[in-house]
C-alpha cells in the first residue's frame, strides 16, 4: 500500500498542459503541410501522379493540396524534385467548412467557434456519441486516447457517451460504408436538436483511401451536415483536441499553444 502511494507521488502529474502550454511533439510528426506553387516548373505533375488519393491537384489556380483527402504519406514530397510541398509539425488543422481544407500556398485559417447560442449550450458541457462508420479503427483509437490521463478530455467537459439520446452531437470516423449509412442516419436522428457533427479523419471527410469505392459514401457529409472537419489519417489526438476546443471557443488568445518544434505552419507569415 505505502509502496503504491509512494510510486504515485513519484510519478507526479501526468496530464498535458495543453492548451495553456505548447505540446512537446516529435520532429517526425506529419502535421500541417506547406505548399509553395512558385517552385513548380511548368507542366510538372509529379506530385499529382504520386498521390494515392488525388489530394494534390494542379489546375488553373495552380498547385492545391486537399487536407480532407490527404493520408499524410508524403509520397508527394518524395516525388517533387523542387521541394514545393513540405510537412511541418504543426498539429492544428481543423476547419469549419470543407472548402477551407484545400491549401493553395496559404496557411489554413483556424476553425471558428460555434455561434453564441450553441456556445451557451455546449461550451462547458458537450456529450458526443461516436459512430464508427467503416474505417480501419485507427481514428477511433486516437479518439479513445483522449480519455486517458494524458489528455483528460473530461477536464473540458467533453465526454463520449453510449447513447445518442444522451448526446449533443456525433463524432464520426470512417468513410460511411453502405452497411453503416442507415445506422448513421438513425443515430443522427436520435440525437435531440440542436446538435453538432464532427468528422474525424480523411475517411470521414472525403472517403480517404476508400474514396470512389461503390460500397461507401465518400464521408459523413454525404449523409449528415458536418460542423467541424478534423484532417489526418489518423489525426494526432492533439489535432482532434485542438479542433474540439476551437469549436467550443476554449482557445482564447492567451491559451493558444502551437507546436513546440520547428516548422510550425501557423506561425508562417
Ligand atoms: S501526403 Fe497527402 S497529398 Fe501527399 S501523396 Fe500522400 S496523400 Fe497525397
Ligand atoms: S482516415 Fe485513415 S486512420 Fe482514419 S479510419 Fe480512414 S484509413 Fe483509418
Amino acid at each position: 500500500m505505502w509502496r503504491i502511494l509512494f510510486s504515485r507521488l513519484k510519478q507526479g502529474h501526468r496530464t498535458a498542459a495543453y492548451p495553456v502550454a505548447a505540446p512537446a511533439l516529435p520532429d517526425r510528426l506529419r502535421g500541417h503541410p506547406v505548399v509553395d506553387p512558385t517552385r513548380c516548373p511548368s507542366g510538372c505533375q509529379a506530385c499529382v501522379e504520386a498521390c494515392p488519393t488525388d489530394a494534390v491537384r494542379v489546375d488553373d489556380q495552380g498547385l492545391g493540396l486537399d487536407l480532407g483527402r490527404c493520408l499524410f504519406c508524403q509520397e508527394c514530397v518524395s516525388a517533387c524534385p523542387e521541394g514545393a510541398i513540405r510537412y511541418t509539425t504543426e498539429h492544428r488543422m481543423a476547419a469549419r467548412r470543407r472548402e477551407e481544407l484545400v491549401l493553395r500556398g496559404a496557411v489554413l485559417e483556424r476553425a471558428q467557434a460555434l455561434d453564441a447560442k450553441m456556445l451557451r449550450l455546449f461550451r462547458r458541457s458537450l456529450k458526443l456519441r461516436q459512430v464508427s462508420a467503416g474505417g480501419c479503427n485507427a481514428c477511433e483509437a486516437d479518439v479513445n486516447v483522449l480519455s486517458t490521463v494524458v489528455f483528460d478530455l473530461g477536464r473540458f467537459g467533453i465526454q463520449v457517451v453510449a447513447s445518442p439520446r444522451h448526446a449533443d452531437g456525433l463524432l464520426i470516423t470512417g468513410p460511411v460504408t453502405e452497411n453503416m449509412k442507415l445506422a448513421l442516419q438513425k443515430t443522427y436522428d436520435a440525437v435531440p436538436p440542436p446538435k453538432i457533427v464532427i468528422a474525424v479523419g480523411a475517411c470521414a471527410i472525403s472517403g480517404g483511401p476508400y474514396a470512389g469505392h461503390a460500397e461507401q459514401h465518400d464521408g459523413a457529409g454525404a449523409v449528415v451536415p458536418v460542423d467541424l472537419f478534423i484532417p489526418g489519417c489518423p489525426p494526432h489526438p492533439l489535432t482532434i483536441l485542438d479542433g474540439l476546443l476551437a469549436l467550443l471557443d476554449r482557445l482564447g488568445p492567451k491559451r493558444v499553444a502551437g507546436a513546440a518544434t520547428s516548422g510550425s505552419a501557423m506561425d508562417t507569415p
